[in-house]
C-alpha cells in the first residue's frame, strides 16, 4: 500500500510525506511495516517544472498570435500604402494638388500603422542585399514570374513591374502551377509568396532549387511574415532574398535593376 499524504505543521508550513506499508504475518504474529518520507523538495520541484512548462507555453502560443497578426495586418496594407504610392506617382493621370494632398493622409496613416505593427512585435530590419555577381548574358529583358495568390498584391507587382519597361512578368497563384510555369520556362527571378493556398512558398523555393534548370534563378521570398526568426529562416533554408510586405517600392524597384544590371539586361 502506498499513500501521499499532504501535512500541515506547526509553523503552518505545508509538507509532503510519501508512506509505504506492507503487512506481514509470520505464524502468529501479523506485522505492519511502513516507511515515511518526506517528498516536499521533489513536490516543489515538480511544481515549478510545471510552472515553467506553462509559461513556456503560453509565451509560444504568444508569439505565434503575434506572428499571425502581423502577416493578417501587413497584407492590407501593402495594398492600401502600394496603390496609394502608385496613385500619387501616376505619370498617365498625374492626381491634382487636392488629390495629392488626401493620398498623403492615406500614406501617413499607413505607415502611422505599420509603425504600431512592428512595435508590437521583433520584426527583420531589412536592408536591401548586395546584387550577388551573376553570369552576364544576352542583352534584353529580365523575366520575372511572380507566384502570388492574393490578387490585390499581384495586380500591385503588376503595376509595379510596369514601371520596368524590359521587365516580363509571368505570373502564378499557387504552388503547383509556380512550379510547372517555373520548370517549362525559368525565369530570371521567381518572387515567391510564403502562404500559398496548396504549397508552401519554402516548398515551392526547395524543389525548384532541386532542379538543375533553375540553377541560375534568383528566388526571393515576397511575404507579409516579417518576424525575425522567419526571414532568418527562409534565408537559411536557400532564398537568395527576402522583401516583406508591405512591399517598399525602392527597395523592390532597386532589387529589380541590381539584377537587371547584375544579367546585363
Ligand atoms: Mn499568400
Amino acid at each position: 500500500m502506498e499513500a501521499l499524504f499532504r501535512t500541515a505543521h506547526d509553523d503552518g508550513q505545508e509538507r509532503w510525506v510519501q508512506s509505504w506499508a506492507r503487512r506481514v504475518v509470520r505464524g502468529e504474529r501479523r506485522m505492519c511495516f511502513s516507511m515515511h518520507m518526506d517528498v516536499t523538495e521533489r513536490k516543489r520541484a515538480e511544481a515549478l517544472l510545471q510552472q515553467r512548462q506553462r509559461i513556456e507555453q503560453a509565451s509560444r502560443e504568444k508569439s505565434e498570435f503575434m506572428a499571425r497578426m502581423s502577416h493578417e495586418l501587413r497584407t492590407p496594407m501593402n495594398a492600401v500604402l502600394g496603390f496609394a504610392q502608385l496613385l500619387a506617382q501616376d505619370p498617365e493621370h498625374p492626381p491634382s494638388a487636392r488629390q495629392r494632398e488626401r493620398l498623403t493622409h492615406i500614406a501617413d496613416a499607413g505607415r502611422a500603422m505599420m509603425r504600431l505593427v512592428d512595435s508590437l512585435l521583433v520584426t527583420a530590419r531589412l536592408e536591401p542585399g548586395p546584387a550577388t555577381a551573376l553570369e552576364p548574358r544576352a542583352a534584353g529583358e529580365l523575366h520575372v514570374l511572380c507566384v502570388e495568390d492574393n490578387p490585390v498584391n499581384l495586380q500591385l507587382v503588376r503595376e509595379l513591374l510596369a514601371l520596368r519597361p524590359r521587365v516580363r512578368l509571368r505570373t502564378a497563384i499557387d504552388g503547383a502551377s509556380g512550379i510547372a510555369a517555373a520548370l517549362a520556362e525559368p525565369p530570371d527571378l521567381l518572387l515567391l509568396d510564403l502562404q500559398l493556398p496548396d504549397i508552401d512558398g519554402l516548398e515551392v523555393m526547395r524543389r525548384l532549387r532541386a532542379d538543375p534548370s533553375l540553377a541560375g534563378c534568383r528566388i526571393v521570398a515576397l511575404s507579409a511574415d516579417a518576424m525575425t526568426d522567419h526571414v532568418e529562416a527562409a534565408l537559411a533554408a536557400g532564398f537568395d532574398d527576402y522583401w516583406t510586405k508591405p512591399i517598399q517600392f525602392e527597395r523592390f524597384l532597386a532589387g529589380i535593376d541590381g539584377l537587371a544590371a547584375a544579367l546585363g539586361r
